[in-house]
Parts: C-alpha cells; sequence; structure tokens
C-alpha cells in the first residue's frame, strides 16, 4: 500500500491489526454493496482497503481523539480507528448491518464509544463537538449538520458527489471559518436519509 502513496505508519500498523477477511463476508457484500457502487469483483478487495487507508491519513487521528463515523457497514474502518486508539462513535442505518456488526465486533472485541441505528444526516449532537468526522458513503453535498459538530481545527472527511466522488477534506479553522481541498474521485455507496 505504500507504494500506492499511504505513508502514514499508524494507518498501515492499524490495518495490517485488523483481520479484515472476517469483515468480508457475504452478508456484508449482499447489503453493502448493494446499488453496485462499488465495482463487485476483484477489483474491490484492492481498491476497498485503499480507500479506507486513504480517508483514515486524511482523518490524522490521534490517540484519544473523538471520532464520529457516518456509515458503520461491516465495520473494518471503525475497527482501523479504534486500532489507532480513537475513540469511535459510529452511526449505521440499515438494520440488518447494525445488527450483524454488533455481532462482529462483539466477537472481535472492537469496542465502539458508541454505536448508534440511525441516519447520519443528523450526527450525534448529544456526542459533539468531534475531533474528526468521517464519512464512508457518498454525500450529494456536505450536510450542514455535520460541520457543526466539529471542534475547532476539526476534520471532516467526506466523499462529495452523485455518481462518483470527490474525496473532500474540510477543516473547521474558526467558528465560522473552514477551509476545503479535495483529492481525486472515489466510487461510493450513496449516503441516504433515514434508517431502514
Ligand atoms: N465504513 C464502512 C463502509 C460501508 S459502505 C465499512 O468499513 O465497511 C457505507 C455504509 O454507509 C453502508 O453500510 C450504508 O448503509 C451506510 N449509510 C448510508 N447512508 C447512511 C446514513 N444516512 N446514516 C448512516 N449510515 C449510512
Amino acid at each position: 500500500m505504500s507504494e500506492k502513496g499511504i505513508t502514514d505508519q499508524r494507518v498501515l500498523d492499524a490495518m495490517n491489526a485488523v483481520p479484515r477477511h472476517l469483515f468480508l463476508d457475504s452478508s456484508f457484500l449482499e447489503h453493502a454493496y448493494m446499488n453496485k457502487a462499488f465495482p463487485i469483483g476483484a477489483d474491490q478487495t484492492i481498491s476497498h482497503p485503499y480507500t479506507v487507508a486513504f480517508q483514515s491519513s486524511l482523518l490524522q487521528v490521534k490517540p484519544g481523539d473523538k471520532v464520529l463515523e457516518i456509515g458503520t457497514g461491516s465495520g473494518y474502518q471503525c475497527a482501523v480507528l479504534i486500532e489507532m486508539k480513537a475513540q469511535v462513535y459510529t452511526i449505521e442505518r440499515q438494520n440488518l448491518l447494525y445488527k450483524k456488526t454488533t455481532q462482529l465486533f462483539r466477537k472481535l472485541h472492537y469496542r465502539p464509544k458508541k454505536y448508534v441505528f440511525g441516519d447520519g444526516y443528523l450526527g450525534l449532537p448529544e456526542h459533539a463537538p468531534f475531533d474528526s468526522i468521517i464519512v464512508t458513503c457518498g454525500a450529494p453535498e456536505v450536510p450542514q449538520t455535520l460541520l457543526s459538530q466539529l471542534k475547532i481545527g476539526g476534520r471532516l472527511v467526506i466523499p462529495v458527489g452523485d455518481t462518483s466522488q470527490e474525496m473532500t477534506l474540510i477543516i473547521r479553522e474558526e467558528e465560522t471559518r473552514f477551509s476545503q481541498e479535495t483529492f481525486g474521485e472515489f466510487k461510493f455507496v450513496p449516503f441516504l436519509e433515514g434508517k431502514k
């Protein structure tokens, strides 16, 4: 992975520590990859971990950071952040996936600080502000709610776009001033409203 430009050693160490195959069974594929936003095929097993590494690097997680993740899915990204010693608050909107990943976290002893079945568009105002927020589904636009739940200096990593998404990093520089940078195209399943 380092040859593809991921040089953050803490991210690489965390990814080496998480048994990725246990997060990728058929049931996860059925729910998390529906709508085929990820190409199902050989490429998937390569591009997906790269995306996790890329987003994790942009977050610049420090031990003890409060991190909000939107789209728990398989729990893999969450596990990587836990290995990086973040306190992870994570939200999933699909109940079947939520239940399944609850069991997996239990089995593998990964403990998110909070694991919520709900709509990520709302964030978690009762636990805000966060050091960083990672959105792992493709957002048509940047939700203001999430921006408002960042600490000053906090980072939001969010793929923005409809059919494909531009990886976007937004930093809350001051209370009402945000900076923004983009990092190329990715493909995610859509960030959908509500829960089911
Ligand atoms: N981080 C996950 C990525 C899974 S794919 C992993 O490591 O496996 C993205 C996930 O975002 C899907 O599980 C999808 O159900 C979820 N999602 C989409 N819209 C959402 C919303 N509004 N709130 C919470 N989760 C959402």
